[in-house]
C-alpha cells in the first residue's frame, strides 16, 4: 500500500512536470484526482519562532511566488502581497468599524467546509504561546467567543496567520483590538492590547508583531483574548490551535457548523476522526495534495538553484565589471541577480552580492 503511494507520487510529479502551477486545470482530471498520494492536509504545523536576515530573493516561475533565502541557509516561499489581495475576500463584506460585518444566516453556511489554514506557501506563528487559562463557550452565562492566554503586559503578540487587518481600534468589551482577515475567509481577534502596532488597510505577515499584551477593556489581568471567526461565527481556537506546544493541528481544517455553536468545544480527536475527514471529498484533497506535490518540485528546484548560487563580499577596489570578469558571468546578469541593483550603483565594502 505505501509503495503504492509513492510510486504514484512519483508519477504525478513526472506527469505534472516542474513547472506546474500553469497546468493546475489539469489536475482535475478525476484519474490524477483519484492517485493516492502523501495526505499532507493533515501534516501539523509547528509555530514560525525564528525571523532572521533575509540575504536574496530568487524568483520562481511563477511571479507571484519568490524564495526568500537566509544567512542560516535557511530558505522561505513568499508570496507576494499584492498576488493576495486580489481576493475578492478583502473586498466583500469589508467594514473597519464592526466584529462582525457579515450578519449571515447560520442556514446558509455549509454543513462542512474544508479551510486550507497553512499551504507550502504560506506560514503559521502561535500568537502567544501559553497554557489555556479561560477557554471558548459559556462563562458565568456569558458567551466567551475565544479563548484567553496569559501574558505580561508588554508582551508580543503575533499574527498567526498573513492577512489583511480589517479593525484596528479601542472598542468597550475588547478594549484595544486588532482583527485581521485571512485569504482562506478566516478571521482572528487579538484583544486586550496595551498597544495596537497595525492600522486597518495594512498587510501582516504571519509572525509579525501586531501588538503588545495588556489589559485594555473588560478585562481583569493582561491577557490576550484571541478568537477565530468563519463569516462572523466563532468557533473554538482550540481546533486550529494547540496553544501549549504551540502548533498549528492541522494544514487543512475541516469546519463543520457544529463547531459555529456558542458552547461547542473543542475535543481532542477522536481515533475516527482521520477517517471521517478522509471520507469527505476525497477529490479536493487529492487536487489539494497533488498542488503541493508540485509545489515540492518548485521547492527542490529553487534549493538547486540556490545550492548553486555563488557570493561575493564587496572589498576596496572591486568594480562590476572585475566581478564580472573574475566570476566568468556579465554586469546585466549580476545586476538580475541582486533586486535593486544597476551597472551604476556603488559597490559597498563588506556586503555580499550575488555573482552567479
Ligand atoms: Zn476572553
Amino acid at each position: 500500500m505505501k509503495i503504492e503511494r509513492i510510486t504514484a507520487g512519483i508519477l504525478l510529479c513526472t506527469l505534472l512536470g516542474t513547472s506546474a502551477f500553469s497546468q493546475q486545470k489539469t489536475l482535475k482530471s478525476k484519474k490524477q484526482a483519484e492517485l493516492q498520494i502523501p495526505r499532507l492536509h493533515l501534516q501539523s504545523v509547528p509555530s514560525l519562532e525564528k525571523s532572521g536576515q533575509a540575504l536574496d530573493t530568487i524568483d520562481t516561475s511563477n511571479p507571484a511566488v519568490k524564495i526568500i533565502l537566509y544567512a542560516d541557509n535557511t530558505w522561505k516561499y513568499w508570496r507576494t502581497p499584492e498576488d493576495i489581495l486580489s481576493s475578492p475576500v478583502f473586498r466583500e463584506y469589508w467594514n473597519t468599524g464592526v466584529p462582525n460585518p457579515y450578519q449571515v444566516a447560520l442556514s446558509e453556511l455549509p454543513d462542512k467546509i474544508n479551510i486550507w489554514v497553512v499551504d507550502t506557501l504560506s506560514n503559521y506563528r502561535c500568537p502567544n504561546r501559553t497554557k489555556v487559562y479561560s477557554k471558548f463557550g459559556i462563562r458565568h452565562r456569558r458567551r466567551h467567543q475565544g479563548v484567553d492566554l496569559p501574558l505580561h503586559t508588554g508582551d508580543p503578540v503575533y499574527a498567526a496567520f498573513s492577512g489583511k487587518v480589517r479593525l484596528s481600534k479601542y472598542m468597550r468589551g475588547y478594549g484595544n483590538v486588532i482583527i485581521v482577515r485571512h485569504e482562506n475567509g478566516l478571521e482572528t481577534f487579538y484583544a486586550h492590547l496595551s498597544k495596537r502596532l497595525a492600522d486597518s488597510g495594512d498587510w501582516v505577515d504571519a509572525g509579525q508583531i501586531i501588538g503588545l499584551g495588556g489589559s485594555t477593556g473588560r478585562s481583569s489581568g493582561a491577557h490576550l483574548h484571541f478568537e477565530t471567526r468563519y463569516r462572523g461565527y466563532a468557533f473554538d481556537p482550540q481546533w486550529l490551535i494547540d496553544f501549549e506546544t504551540g502548533t498549528l493541528r492541522h494544514r487543512m481544517f475541516v469546519l463543520q457548523k457544529k463547531h459555529l455553536g456558542e458552547n461547542s468545544k473543542y475535543v481532542p480527536e477522536s481515533d475516527d476522526e482521520e477517517v471521517e475527514i478522509y471520507d469527505g471529498d476525497t477529490r479536493d484533497y487529492a487536487v489539494a495534495d497533488s498542488i503541493a506535490a508540485v509545489r515540492k518540485a518548485e521547492q527542490e528546484k529553487a534549493e538547486r538553484e540556490a545550492a548553486q548560487a555563488q557570493y561575493h563580499k564587496i572589498k576596496s577596489g572591486d568594480t562590476l565589471s572585475g566581478l564580472a570578469k573574475k566570476y566568468h558571468t556579465s554586469i546585466s546578469a549580476i545586476c538580475k541577480l541582486n533586486p535593486g541593483m544597476t551597472a551604476k550603483s556603488t559597490l559597498r565594502i563588506g556586503k555580499e552580492i550575488r555573482v552567479r
